[in-house]
């Protein structure tokens, strides 16, 4: 398993659970906590149901993730590796049509037996702290939520070490097939010179995996979308207050309760200046994500920053975000998963089992 984000750690642990004996090698293992990779900044939002299609791959790959998450976690917890989460997001609406747009994916969804329901106009203006306006509609969904992206990597990690997870703190520079009669182990060229072999990899390296499979003759470009997100704290008035059936989401920017009065805020899609090189973050991107793009409501106003952060998210070229492919024998891509890689880990981990049973039971990576 190349690659130690929520992708690579929640696969290799899954993977696990099947009876595969697996390693996982990603440069900052060595550390209690990982530098800043996608996962360590995400806020970690799953929207499943809210998502506006009711068909094809991305609803099941949703469906089926936010199911195996509350399954995980369950599992995880009585392992004794709980991962903090909050239930409800409520997706507010800032135009005519979108609250037409909400009101038809609510009836669709009541239909299909799913528990959304649309609040009026009284509802959404009795929540604490106000809503940021316009706010002409808001469509709950209890089953939607987050989860903390940070703990959820430290609980896989734990568990899988404690049922036999082998850690190599290292860059893979790139890959090699194996020989031939005999030989059908993948080769992994180590940063430093060492090797690595498997019978199957599964390359889980976010923005790096195309630049891996390019050593092996795949071209699955992809480009980094910057994300920029902030915690606040609010003034204990407005935290006492609060009575949000969970997240919010307005006009693109996430508002995560958080514990302790806390909130975050986020994220912005911008093209990668993160570099020095680049020109560095876009100050402009972070006071609009701060001031809500001038809408902030006085509680936000309040608010005391605590830090702010960012991170890249590998979106596809070309094709449909996420990338999962069984490229050739043995070699499985499981990268490109632009803004839902928290909520899509799961699907992804149970879709790489899927491809190894079918081809080899009792394969190791
Ligand atoms: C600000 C922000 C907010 C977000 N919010 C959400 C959200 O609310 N919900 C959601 O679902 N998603 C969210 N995302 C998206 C999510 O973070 C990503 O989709 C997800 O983290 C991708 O995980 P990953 O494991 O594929 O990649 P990454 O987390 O980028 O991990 C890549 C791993 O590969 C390793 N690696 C790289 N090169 C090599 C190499 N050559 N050899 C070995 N290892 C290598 C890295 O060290 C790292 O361990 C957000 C992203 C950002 C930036």
């Amino acid at each position: 398993m190349i690659g130690a984000g929520v992708v690579g750690f929640s696969m290799a642990w899954h993977l696990q659970g099947l009876g595969h004996q697996v390693t996982l090698i990603a440069p900052e293992l060595e550390q209690e906590q990982g530098e800043l990779s996608g996962s360590q900044a995400a806020l970690g939002l799953l929207m499943a149901q809210v998502y506006r299609r009711s068909s094809g791959r991305g609803w099941r790959l949703r469906q089926q993730s936010l199911a195996l998450w509350q399954r995980w976690r369950q599992e995880l917890e009585q392992r004794g590796h709980a991962i903090p989460a909050r239930a409800g997001l409520l997706q507010l609406a800032t135009t005519a049509e979108e609250v037409e747009a909400q009101e038809r994916l609510c009836i669709q969804r009541q239909e299909q037996g799913f528990p959304l329901r649309l609040l009026s106009a009284a509802e959404l203006a009795e929540l604490r702290p106000t809503l940021p306006q316009p706010s002409l509609g808001g469509l709950v969904s209890p089953l939607d939520g987050q989860i903390d992206p940070g703990p959820a990597l430290e609980a896989f990690r734990r568990d899988g070490l404690q049922r036999g997870l082998n850690l190599i703190s290292s860059r893979v520079m790139g890959l090699q097939r194996g020989s031939g009669q005999g030989d059908q182990r993948w080769q992994l060229d180590l940063e430093g010179g060492a090797t690595a072999s498997a019978a199957w990899v599964v390359v889980c390296a976010g923005l790096s995996s195309p630049a891996l499979l390019a050593t092996v003759g795949h071209q699955r470009p992809q480009s980094p979308v910057l994300g920029q997100a902030a915690e606040l704290q609010l003034h204990p008035d407005d935290h006492r207050a609060l009575n949000w059936p969970g997240s919010l989401s307005w006009d693109g920017i996430n508002l995560v309760p958080r514990p302790n009065g806390r909130l975050w805020l986020g994220a912005t899609l911008e093209p990668d200046r993160s570099s020095p090189q680049r020109g560095g973050l876009d100050d402009a991107a972070l006071q609009e994500l701060l001031t809500l793009n001038g809408h902030a409501p006085a509680w936000l106003k309040r608010c005391e920053l605590v830090r702010h952060w960012h991170g890249l998210r590998a979106r596809p070229s070309g094709r449909p975000a996420p990338l999962l492919e069984l490229l050739e024998p043995g070699l499985l891509l499981a990268s490109g998963h632009y803004r839902n890689g928290v909520l899509l880990a799961p699907a992804s981990a149970h879709w790489a089992g899927e491809q190894i049973a079918a081809a080899e039971p009792g394969a190791q990576l």
